[in-house]
């Protein structure tokens, strides 16, 4: 899995507090940027993370790269609504030299099993490559990919909607492989944003367990974790 993030917007901070200021003045908005500090702007963002005033968050947007991640995650990435994505085609682009794929941990740690997934992945490549020789178009070929297959996607979440990603998807519940791309996109956000990112992440970073009866049962260890994760110098 390779994620970074490709850019976001500059001085994420300072707009996301001065928006918050606006709705509280009686002057215009240069004026109002003019004077941000960067103090006053943590105080700011502080303010309104606690009384929930969440919509000035989304004036700061975050976008992502991820490359050499299966189509099984990207389907559950793009159940996000309120993201955008751009993903790469199987219609526009063609897999005629082979696809690469993912293998779950699970079964790479089982070499019989391991071997045999390999090679189905190789028996599907196969048929694809018969496929497209028999004139099939990649449209019609990729029906034979499988769910493990790469895909690459640039995804742009402005920062609320990336605090709410991070709530679900940084949760033990998440399925393993969406969990590892968002705690590095958390990380990777909280070093250009750690005011806006500070309290993020699952929710038993901010209390209880708000799985209830699904809960993981494991707090202590997720806190310990992001603790570590976030606040350990680099
Ligand atoms: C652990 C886990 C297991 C899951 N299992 C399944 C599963 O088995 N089957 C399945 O289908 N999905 C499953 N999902 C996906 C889940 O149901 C959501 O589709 C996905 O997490 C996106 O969440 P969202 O709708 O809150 O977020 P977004 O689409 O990112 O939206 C953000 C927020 O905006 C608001 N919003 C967005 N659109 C609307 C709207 N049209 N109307 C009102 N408010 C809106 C809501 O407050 C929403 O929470 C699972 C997710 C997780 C984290």
């Amino acid at each position: 899995m390779f994620v970074s993030l490709l850019t976001y917007t500059p001085e994420a901070e300072r707009v996301v507090a001065t928006a918050a200021r606006l709705c509280y003045a009686d002057v215009d908005c240069h004026t109002l940027a003019e004077r941000s500090n960067p103090d006053d702007d943590r105080r700011m963002i502080e303010k309104v993370l606690a009384i929930g005033h969440h919509g000035v968050l989304e004036h700061a947007v975050f976008s992502f790269v991820t490359e050499g991640v299966s189509r099984a995650l990207t389907h559950q990435l793009v159940r996000h609504r309120l993201a955008s994505f751009a993903q790469q085609s199987q219609r526009y682009v063609a897999f005629d030299g082979g696809f690469d794929y993912e293998t779950p941990k699970s079964i790479a740690a089982q070499p019989e099993l391991a071997a045999r997934y390999a090679e189905e992945m190789k028996r599907i490549a196969a048929l694809y490559a018969d496929l497209r020789e028999a004139g099939i178009a990649a449209e019609d070929a990729r029906f034979i990919l499988p769910n493990a297959s790469h895909s690459r996607l640039i995804m742009t979440m402005n920062a609320r909607e990336l605090r709410h990603f991070f709530h679900l998807r940084c949760c033990n519940r998440a399925q393993w492989e969406i969990r590892d791309l968002a705690t590095v996109m958390l990380i990777e956000a909280s070093k250009v944003a750690p005011v806006l990112f500070k309290d993020a992440g699952p929710g038993c970073l901010a209390g209880a367990c708000p799985e209830g009866e699904m809960s993981c049962g494991k707090a202590l260890e997720v806190r310990r974790k992001f603790s570590v994760l976030l606040h350990s110098p680099t």
